[in-house]
């Protein structure tokens, strides 16, 4: 029996293994080997406190994970089905499903992030991996003098054609408005981008190809009929993200689009099942208030843990 389960090993999971292992809690962390935080796919993070020059996201999750390690926070590789009420020994407790086996906990704290929607297009399924990415970092490299079509207008749509422009001939963002959604600095430097140009109020209606990925077929949003054809050889697609929380379903609430409705103190509808990061109902979605969320969670779970152990100091008022 642990005093709390984290799913997820992102910057909220791994902030919240880092307080609760150096709260003395017996705390696991469970991560998805291949749903990977979302963090680890961009190459540069500048606005990350602490690291004028910015940082990649695969080495700062890494040094995320080093710091919790040291702190003695047991970590495993598992993918999280189910999380349910398992009573034991007279306390409410939770049992975590992943596919190599349940863990229990008299806390839970969900980091589970969220993964890229999908266009739904024709096309789309199909080349995915063969011109077809949701993924610069990963990618980029293979259309070094190609012609790269990026979907989406906001800070990742930007900042990731902006970093496809050190390999592509030319990168064209097409956006289903008329004015990009992204941080002035970024559309400022996309602008300002001899290889970057823009395809306004357009969504993506098909991609194309045979073996690999030969065009996208366009439709002007504000005149249905009005088709266009953009030659290309990959397409990113950067359109926004959905929330892994299926696991929590029937458990705690929800809203509308999935995300885990919290408090301040990050505790869900369920007693003793905390969330942190991007996975929860908020403002705004970055690293540095993921670790933020994080820590609270595990303090809020300390607490909770304290009460049912009655050695709490009385500090949490759910
Ligand atoms: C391309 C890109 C660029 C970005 N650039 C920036 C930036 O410059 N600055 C910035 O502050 N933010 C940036 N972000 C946003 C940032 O990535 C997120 O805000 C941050 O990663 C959220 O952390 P998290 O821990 O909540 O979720 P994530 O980092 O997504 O981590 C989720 C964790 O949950 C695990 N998981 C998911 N499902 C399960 C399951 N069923 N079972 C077990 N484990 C599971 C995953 O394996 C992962 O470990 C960027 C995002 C993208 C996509």
């Amino acid at each position: 029996m642990h005093d709390v389960i984290i799913i997820g090993g992102g910057p909220a999971g791994l902030t919240a293994g880092i307080y609760a292992a150096r709260a003395s809690m017996k705390a696991l962390l469970v991560r998805s080997a291949f749903n990977p935080s979302l963090i680890t796919t961009t190459d540069l993070i500048e606005n990350y406190p602490g690291f004028p020059d910015g940082i990649g996201g695969f080495e700062l999750v890494e040094l995320f994970t080093r710091q919790a390690l040291r702190f003695g926070l047991e970590i495993t590789d598992d993918d999280t089905s189910a999380v349910s009420r398992h009573d034991e020994g007279g306390h409410a407790c939770w049992k975590v499903q992943g596919s190599s086996g349940a863990h229990t906990a008299l806390s839970v704290i969900v980091a589970t992030g969220t993964e890229y929607a999908h266009l739904g297009v024709p096309g789309e399924a199909e080349f995915t991996g063969r011109g077809v990415s949701y993924c610069a970092t990963c990618d980029g490299p293979f259309y070094r003098g190609g012609r790269v079509v990026v979907v989406g207008g906001g800070d990742t749509a930007v900042q990731e054609a902006l970093y496809l422009t050190n390999f592509a001939a030319s990168v064209t963002i097409v956006h289903r408005r008329d004015r990009l959604r992204a941080t002035a600095v970024l559309q400022e430097r996309a602008k300002a981008n001899e290889k970057i140009s823009f395809a306004w109020n357009a969504v993506v209606e098909e991609i194309t190809g045979d073996d690999a990925v030969r065009a996208v077929r366009l439709q002007d949003v504000r005149d249905p009929a009005a088709k266009r054809t953009l030659e290309a050889d990959g397409v990113f697609i950067f359109t926004g993200t959905i929330p892994n929380t299926g696991m929590l379903k029937g458990v705690a609430d929800l809203d509308n689009s999935g995300y885990i409705t919290v408090d301040s103190h990050m505790q869900t509808s369920a007693p003793g099942i905390f969330a942190c990061g991007d996975c929860t109902r908020k403002l705004l979605r970055q690293v540095v208030t993921a670790c933020g969320d994080g820590a609270t969670a595990a303090f809020a779970a300390y607490e909770y843990v304290s009460g049912l152990k009655g050695t709490s100091y009385g500090g949490y008022t759910p």
